[in-house]
């Protein structure tokens, strides 16, 4: 089954059949067929219908449906770990102790969270009245994710919005829908009403530019690269919809001259690597203090070498394959052309020699020093294990190149300094900057970006900034007909 409607599993209306494939081994996991534009006009008329009810449900009511649903995620999370692992090639340790554990902390966190909307306080700010503020739910969300975390992709889009009380329609990423399938599945198991949250799963050019464009969808919510996040824009502006935009990343990853180095290695060897790289918020650039240059390439590079790759059911695996071969490949080049005007450590496509690693789209971790910082790969988003590495000399020229990028995801710094950190943390433009760490992330802080990264937040009760809106009401105090105001108008009076 491969949409859920209304509270039910049902089939795509478009009867054309995807494989989705087990990218480590390229074994199928499930066949979906996709949806089309009776399933987006469906969904839509689904979520339509169960907002006025979901509205209004008291914050008690949707936080004991969110309770509920964290429980049994808890029951389930095994379930989930290994189909997230097998439908996005990643190994299991990774969805077992990242994916699955974040996402129920997730719900048990909206859960909360749902009883927390706050606004101004209620009050006389003319004398003549009293003014309160409602916030309320926006209506239906249309929803777009992508494929490299699809359950906690899912998570972070649905629950806000649901939380908040609005109803959802997420599509998905076509190559891996089924953690969000089954994600919607669970939730109305722990009562969630039929049509608060529908998953269709079908092409972005198609279903999700219809779901975009849809006249009863009150507001977009996408999370993807920062091209299709232009295509959503536009959609927002002709047909003046609000709009959530979470999308791209070159996260800088700056080494200042007193950091301790071992841990800035540790750090750039998991910052990159988290799920083979393909993590809007992993390192891509290491701007490294010259007087630590060559040993922070020579540590990582060994410590690279020492990182296991293998099949992704095996708990001992460290790095699984890139989602699908395209992708594997379009990695691959971008690393060949780096070797025009870099210097490429490790890297390459496993080969035949490599027993069944062979089968799947894997690739090697891959350092590339000396890249110049105009270059594109110290420039452009890569998404495989790959880091970029290049030099500075004083304070200022590394904020600068840590702030030399369009994006403005997430950053970290790497010092004993207070007054640098301090800096750093104040200068670098993204919406993160860890300091003496890379990658955590955590229910109750914000995530989202600056400049072409995107705009608004997932997580944390700032993203009921995005799912609500604010309403004014105001009530007259005084009981008189003749208001002193209206002397603007009735002159006579004056
Ligand atoms: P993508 O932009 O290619 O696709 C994302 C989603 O958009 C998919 O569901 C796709 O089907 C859909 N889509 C594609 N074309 C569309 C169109 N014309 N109209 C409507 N929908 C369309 O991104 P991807 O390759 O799936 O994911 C990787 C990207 O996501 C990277 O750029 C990464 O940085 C970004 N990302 C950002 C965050 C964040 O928190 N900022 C998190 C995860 C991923």
């Amino acid at each position: 089954m491969s949409q859920f409607i209304n509270g039910k599993l049902i089939e795509g209306s478009t009867g054309e059949t995807v494989d989705v494939i087990d990218p480590s081994n390229g074994t199928m996991v499930d066949t979906i067929t996709l949806a089309g534009s009776d399933d987006v006009k469906l969904a839509v008329q689904a979520a339509r219908e169960a907002f006025p009810a979901w509205s209004r449900a008291t914050p008690a009511e949707r936080s004991a449906v969110l309770t509920k649903f964290a429980a049994l995620m808890e029951e389930r999370a095994e379930q989930f770990a290994q189909l997230e692992s097998r439908q996005a090639g990643k190994p299991i340790r990774l969805t077992r102790e990242f994916d699955v554990p974040g996402t129920i902390d997730n719900i048990a966190f909206f859960a909360g969270a749902a009883r927390n909307l706050e606004g101004k306080a209620t009050g006389e700010y003319s004398a003549d009245h009293t003014s309160s503020i409602r916030r309320e739910a926006i209506g239906v969300i249309g929803s777009i994710s992508p494929w490299n975390y699809p359950l906690q992709m899912a998570a972070w889009k649905i629950l806000p919005a649901i939380a908040a009380g609005n109803t959802i329609v997420l599509k998905p990423a076509e190559i891996t829908p089924l953690t969000s399938l089954l994600f919607a599945e669970v939730a109305t198991e722990a009562g969630l009403p039929a049509g608060v949250v529908n998953v269709i799963t079908g092409r972005g050019s198609t279903v999700g530019a219809e779901l975009l464009r849809h006249p009863d969808v009150d507001m977009l919510s996408f999370t993807g690269s920062t091209g299709v996040g232009r295509t959503v824009l536009d959609a927002a502006a002709t047909t003046a919809k609000r709009v959530h935009l979470k999308l791209g990343g070159k996260a800088p990853f700056v080494v200042f001259d007193d950091a301790d180095l071992q841990a800035a290695i540790h750090g750039a060897v998991a910052g990159s690597l988290i799920n083979t790289g393909q993590d809007c918020t992993a390192a891509t650039r290491a701007i490294v203090h010259r007087s630590l240059y060559e040993k922070f390439i020579t540590d990582v590079a060994d410590l690279y070498a020492q990182v296991k790759l293998g099949p992704t059911d095996d708990p001992t695996t460290d790095l699984g394959p890139l989602v699908s071969e395209t992708h594997r490949d379009k990695v691959a080049e971008m690393v060949e052309r780096a070797r025009g005007y870099a210097r490429v450590i490790g890297g390459g496509i496993p080969s035949s020699e490599d027993g069944d690693l062979a089968a799947g789209s894997y690739y090697r971790p891959t350092l590339v020093a000396d890249a110049t910082p105009d270059s594109e790969i110290f420039r452009d988003e890569v998404f495989g294990p790959v880091l970029a590495v290049t030099p500075f000399d004083t304070d200022d020229e590394a904020i600068e190149l840590a702030n030399d990028t369009p994006y403005g995801l997430a950053a970290s710094a790497w010092t004993k300094d207070v007054y640098r950190a301090l800096r750093a943390t104040r200068e670098i433009r993204s919406g993160c900057v860890w300091v003496n760490d890379h990658i955590p992330i955590i229910s109750e802080m914000p995530h989202g970006g600056f400049k072409e990264s995107g705009f608004g937040k997932d997580m944390s009760t700032y993203s009921f900034d995005e799912y609500t809106v604010v309403k004014h009401v105001m009530f007259d105090l005084t009981g008189v007909a003749a208001k002193p105001w209206h002397r603007t108008i009735f002159s006579r009076e004056a």
